[in-house]
């Protein structure tokens, strides 16, 4: 199938899995995770109308971006990301999915203020506590979104999750809930520069779930450009 006829079905789904769980569509962004994509396919999901980019990998995204700068696109970094390499995309991406340590966000918070901008981020948590995960545990995300109030070049605009690989996806349902109640509870705590907006959950394999469970972005890459030729980097 071609980039277009698989974005056609991805919004098929989302409709479907919307009218049944009684949401809108429209509230749902697609970000089409484009690593170990070339930029000519990357390209293509955009010009379909997916104007969000996912990238996990900061010299990927540095070398996309300048290859895509003609064309309007919002840069999402999605992976884990070492602080030594955030000069290099502070200013190229809308938001920063993966905030989960203190040490990163301080970094963050220096470079953007360098930059003479406020930078987006998601908190990522690690809900399944795989050991292979990146993220922060449940218990700790209180104090953790509570300690960003000190950086005020940080906005916190949501949650990022990702969910255990699981064969059948309702599997991971209860992840999705966890992160949707944890997603509430911090929307009730008033925190100076945090507002919950995106809970950014549920890839190829687990979207329609995550969407009945309140996720508004999904991070979809394998479903559009087909199955990664190489294994990237994590
Ligand atoms: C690769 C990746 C995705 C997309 O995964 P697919 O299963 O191919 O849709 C989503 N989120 C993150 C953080 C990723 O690294």
């Amino acid at each position: 199938m071609s980039i277009k006829e698989n974005i056609d079905d991805i919004m098929k789904r989302i409709e479907s899995t919307c009218k049944k769980a009684g949401r809108n569509p429209k509230d749902i962004t697609v970000i089409a995770v484009s690593k170990t994509v070339e930029s000519d396919r990357a390209k293509e999901a955009v010009e379909e109308g997916v104007n969000n980019l996912g990238e996990n990998r900061v010299q990927e995204l540095i070398k996309k971006y300048e290859e895509l700068k003609d064309i309007d696109v919002n840069w999402h970094m999605i992976g884990h990301l070492q602080k030594n390499k955030v000069k290099y995309i502070i200013d190229k991406t809308v938001l920063i999915h993966s905030v989960e340590s203190l040490g990163l966000a301080e970094e963050i918070n220096k470079r953007a203020k360098k930059n003479n901008l406020i930078a987006n981020v998601l908190i990522e948590l690690n809900i399944g506590e795989e050991e292979s995960k990146f993220g922060i545990k449940e218990e700790e995300v209180y104090d953790f979104i509570t300690s960003m109030e000190q950086f005020e070049n940080i906005k916190v605009l949501g949650l990022m999750t990702v969910a255990p690989f699981c064969e059948n996806p309702e599997d991971v349902r209860w992840v999705f809930k966890k992160m949707k109640n944890i997603y509430d509870k911090v929307s009730t705590m008033s925190l100076k520069n945090t507002e919950m907006k995106y809970l950014s959950m549920g890839m190829t394999n687990d979207f329609e779930i995550a969407i009945e469970e309140g996720s508004n972005i999904i991070r979809v890459g394998t479903a559009i450009f087909g199955a990664r030729k190489y294994k990237e980097e994590e």
